[in-house]
């Protein structure tokens, strides 16, 4: 029986390696999202039960793909990491089961000893990106890659059209380093399939898979004709005379900047968990109405002191979790294909 689940493990790792492989390196998934979730699960389940079998490779245990060697490597002083999910499926009266958001909520209670506000943002459906500042200049763009090491890809980061190429404003910062988002908009996306589709050329399974692709261009004018968008959603490096006590705080001091974050009717603010979960079904009812495509939200611990006590664990923080969509609501134009582990 055992020897079973071993060997379950060790068939899931490397099948999901393959599926993470054709997401992150090749932008060219086979299978769509909620089957890698699923997937991603039922290893996670197995390696708690059975830890030692865990695999050294498991991706339970890393971020992303691998930086491709085409670009030049740029090495993370902060990590990029992942989010830990956590699902609300429906039940038959279509009523959510939001069972794992309130374990989350309880974990992050007992941590802090404390009642948390949180903070609730749209979980863009796009790749992250880190974009550096200095003396309020972008000097620098970069891709998660492993979470450890991503891709330099400034002079396309710099064709993104509502990236600043100069922070706005004249209290600038030394060194601003911002995180977030790139994605293409549903309109854009719309039509730049018809143009391929006119020019026989390949089409895109969905615009995350478009914006990967578009951002990872060797040729920065193909970017710039993809049109892109950026949307930060928290700050890495920054300096010390900039005080910001709250997650809410740091996007506020990006608007200042310039920086686009998230529009203020995806957001809620001092949320308990009550807040939270209405705030869940209010953006899963609208999601077909935004311009961009979100898989769920990402509810996190607002204040920076509290997210720092709660810390991190392997490959995400504690102190935040994504909450995404129920599964048929995230069916791709991939085609399922029989998954036989
Ligand atoms: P994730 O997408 O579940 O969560 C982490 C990422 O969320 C961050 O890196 C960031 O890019 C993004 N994000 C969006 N909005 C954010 C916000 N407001 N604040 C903070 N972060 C925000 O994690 P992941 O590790 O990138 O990818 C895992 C997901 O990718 C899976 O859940 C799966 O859906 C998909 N995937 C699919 C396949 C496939 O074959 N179809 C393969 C691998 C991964």
């Amino acid at each position: 029986m055992s020897s079973a689940s071993e060997q379950t493990i060790i068939d899931l790792t490397a099948l999901l390696n393959r599926y993470a492989h054709e997401y992150y390196d090749l932008d060219a998934p086979t299978v769509p999202d909620a089957e890698y979730d699923r997937l991603f699960r039922e290893l996670q389940a197995l390696e708690e039960q059975y830890p030692q079998w865990r695999q050294p490779d498991s991706p339970s245990m890393r971020v992303g793909g691998r930086a491709q060697q085409k670009f030049t490597a740029v090495v993370h002083q902060i990590p990029m990491l992942s989010l830990n999910n956590a699902f609300s499926p429906l039940d038959d009266n279509n009523q959510f089961d939001h069972s794992e958001m309130h374990a989350f909520d309880k974990r992050v209670r007992d941590g802090l000893g404390a009642e948390p506000e949180y903070i609730v943002e749209p979980k863009f459906d796009g790749l992250a990106i880190s974009l550096l500042y200095r003396d309020g200049l972008l000097v620098q763009a970069s891709t998660r890659g492993d979470g450890y090491t991503g891709e330099d890809v400034t002079a396309n980061a710099r064709t993104i059209v509502n990236v600043p190429l100069r922070l706005h404003g004249d209290n600038m910062p030394d060194i601003l380093e911002v995180r977030g988002e790139v994605l293409m908009l549903k309109a854009d996306f719309e039509r730049l399939n018809a143009h391929q589709q006119a020019e026989n050329q390949k089409t895109f399974a969905n615009p995350r898979n478009a914006a990967a692709g578009s951002l990872r261009q060797l040729d920065p004018k193909i970017t710039a004709r993809r049109r892109l968008h950026f949307y930060a959603y928290g700050i890495a490096r920054l300096d010390e005379h900039f005080v910001a006590d709250s997650h809410s705080e740091e996007l506020a001091l990006l608007a200042r900047w310039g920086l686009t974050v998230p529009p203020q009717n995806t957001l809620c603010y001092q949320a308990d968990i009550k807040k939270v979960l209405a705030f869940y079904e209010h953006i899963y009812q609208i999601r077909a109405d935004l311009p961009f495509g979100i898989d769920g939200v990402v509810i996190k611990v607002d204040n920076l002191a509290q997210q720092e006590q709660l810390g991190y664990v392997a490959r995400a923080p504690r102190f935040a979790i994504a909450q995404k969509f129920p599964a048929e609501e995230m069916l791709t134009t991939v085609e399922a294909i029989d998954v036989q582990v």
